[in-house]
């Protein structure tokens, strides 16, 4: 871990929770940073693509999956999601983007626009060159109104499930899961 990996990293329970609710297949883990995620999808037995543009933070998911022992389940890529998308193929594709730091807390109401390094509308096209199946993490203050509509970018619109995820009792965030992620596994 560094210093950002310790405030970065999803949650070991809800991270459990992600992995499970995909259901298999290749998962694109598109903003991985240390792996917490990464690490999740590959225990349960998928194949998953992790890729960041930093490349500390590779070397360090590269390093806690083989703690976690699932390093040959994972092909790590140094790279920017945005231009690598569109040479991307896999069944879901994972979103958990930088939040700007802690300070998002502070927001009332927490805006896509304010998701970097691009807004959310612009990330959730991105992924959707890859696949329908897109799951997001989000801050807990994030605009439901704004993630909803990310839906109907797609004609017909996406089916979306929205869910909270508390650990021991605190809200620590939003999942939205689309087109085949939404309501159970999806059946690959
Ligand atoms: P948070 O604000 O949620 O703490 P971070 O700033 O840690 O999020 O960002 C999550 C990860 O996304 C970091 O490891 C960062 O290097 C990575 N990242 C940022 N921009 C890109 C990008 N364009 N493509 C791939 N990874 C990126």
């Amino acid at each position: 871990m560094d210093e950002e990996g310790w405030f970065s990293v999803t949650p070991e329970e809800i991270a459990i929770r992600h992995a499970e609710r995909s259901g298999g297949g290749c998962v694109i883990d598109c903003f991985s940073g240390v792996g917490g995620n990464t690490i999740q999808f590959a225990k349960m037995c998928h194949h998953v693509v992790a890729i960041d543009i930093d490349p500390h933070k590779v070397e360090l998911a590269f390093n806690n999956a083989k703690i976690y022992g699932v390093a040959d389940y994972i092909d790590f890529i140094i790279g920017d999601f945005f231009q690598l998308a569109s040479s991307l193929k896999g069944d879901i594709a994972f979103l958990a983007p930088p939040w700007g730091g802690p300070a998002y807390k502070t927001i009332p109401n927490f805006s896509l626009d304010l998701l970097k390094p691009k807004d959310g509308y612009s990330l959730f096209q991105a992924a959707q060159a890859i696949t329908p199946n897109i799951i997001m993490f989000l801050p807990r203050n994030v605009d439901l109104r704004q993630v909803e509509e990310l839906s109907w970018l797609s004609s017909p619109p996406l089916n979306i499930e929205i869910e909270e995820n508390y650990v021991q009792n605190h809200l620590k965030g939003i999942t939205a899961y689309f087109g085949g992620t939404a309501f159970g596994k999806l059946d690959l």
